[in-house]
């Protein structure tokens, strides 16, 4: 089966951000014979210039699928301009709202009324309250990608469970104080920012570590989806933390007929290629060949050298859009663009 995985650069400085186009099927027949599959939109540019894109080199309007993996500004913004001026036929997303009357319980304050907490919820999250406006103006359907929905067996979400994220809610932000009893799944407290400091790196030793998660509860709510387009796996992490990904590894390998993520064609770096969202524990079950890092051109945080060191030690070649647009395909169109220049292995990394 043909695919075709695009990556449009997002963000300058240190402003990451994803927007992603998927497609696969016959390219050579009608359109019913494709499916269009757009995660994340990134900003409001990236997300104009997604549909750009998918009107020029695929030659419709027509998306059957949007996911937005998780409500932050650089994901899930940009996806209004898809909404709005494409057609789309379906929305994946969660919906944190609607968990009011189930998580009203988790917080210290034992008077909290679901009502009150939907529409605080719907205020602080506004690029997904946003989303969801402009799909029921458009009467799109929406669905939430919790862990279990298949489509299929081409598309499967393998993460977040509906529990687990109810347990994050409470830690996102503006929300009220949650119970101590529920600190398991609240980030640690990040450190100042402190100067960059460097050791030596090389192929025989491992540097990365598994400490606790130290990504945002938001970030960890973020749907992790795999694709299997004829035998070949492609993996879709959003931001997700080392808790969220770890969660998806062990789900995916007590389904009774177990998915191992070790032989993946395709793997999308979580969150920017940061050092917070892999371990060394990760990376011994999620191998790839190809790793793609959506990062801005000028960012000294993403990807983190270390990250993409890692990656080609366990086998990967290890492409940054930095910038520029990506393109992994098979049996597609390669457009007359050139090849991209694998990532180098750093011999210093960040500490
Ligand atoms: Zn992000």
């Amino acid at each position: 089966m043909a695919y075709e995985v695009d990556y449009l650069p997002v963000g300058e400085g240190q402003r990451s951000g994803d927007a992603i186009v998927l497609r696969f099927g016959n390219f050579t027949g009608p359109r019913d014979q494709q499916y269009i599959i757009v995660i994340d939109g990134g900003y409001k540019e990236s997300g104009e210039a997604l549909v750009k894109h998918i009107n020029y080199y695929y030659g419709t309007n027509e998306v059957n699928l949007v996911i937005s993996t998780h409500p932050d500004i650089d994901h899930a913004s940009g996806l209004c301009s898809i909404l709005e001026n494409m057609d789309v036929k379906e929305l994946w997303m969660h919906k944190p709202w609607e968990h009011a009357q189930d998580i009203k319980n988790f917080f210290k304050n034992g008077q909290i009324t679901a009502s009150g907490l939907q529409e605080k919820i719907e205020k602080s999250l506004q690029y997904a309250s946003d989303l969801d406006s402009i799909a029921q103006k458009k009467r799109i359907p929406i669905f939430e990608p919790f862990q279990g929905l298949n489509a299929g067996g081409v598309i499967q979400v393998l993460g977040p469970s509906k529990d687990y994220y109810q347990n994050l809610l409470p830690h996102l932000k503006d929300m009220p104080a949650p119970k101590p009893s529920l600190g398991i799944f609240a980030p640690l407290i990040k450190k100042a920012e402190e100067a960059v400091e460097w050791i030596e790196d090389n192929m025989n030793v491992d540097l990365l570590n598994d400490d606790d998660d130290a990504t945002s509860a938001s970030n960890n709510t973020s749907t992790i989806i795999l694709f299997n387009l004829d035998g070949h796996k492609l993996l879709f992490t959003g931001d997700a933390g080392k808790t969220a990904l770890f969660n998806a590894i062990t789900y995916a390998e007590s389904l009774p007929t177990p998915i191992l993520l070790s032989d993946l064609h395709f793997l999308d770096v979580p969150h920017h290629g940061s050092k917070r969202n892999i371990s060394s524990k990760i990376l011994r079950k999620i191998k790839t060949q190809t790793a793609f890092v959506s990062a801005p051109k000028d960012s000294d945080k993403h990807p983190a050298k270390k990250t993409t060191n890692a990656l080609q030690k366990h086998g990967a070649y290890v492409f940054v859009t930095r910038g520029t647009s990506l393109l992994q395909h098979n049996q597609g169109n390669a457009r007359g663009w050139g090849n991209a220049q694998a990532e180098p292995f750093h011999p210093k990394v960040e500490v």
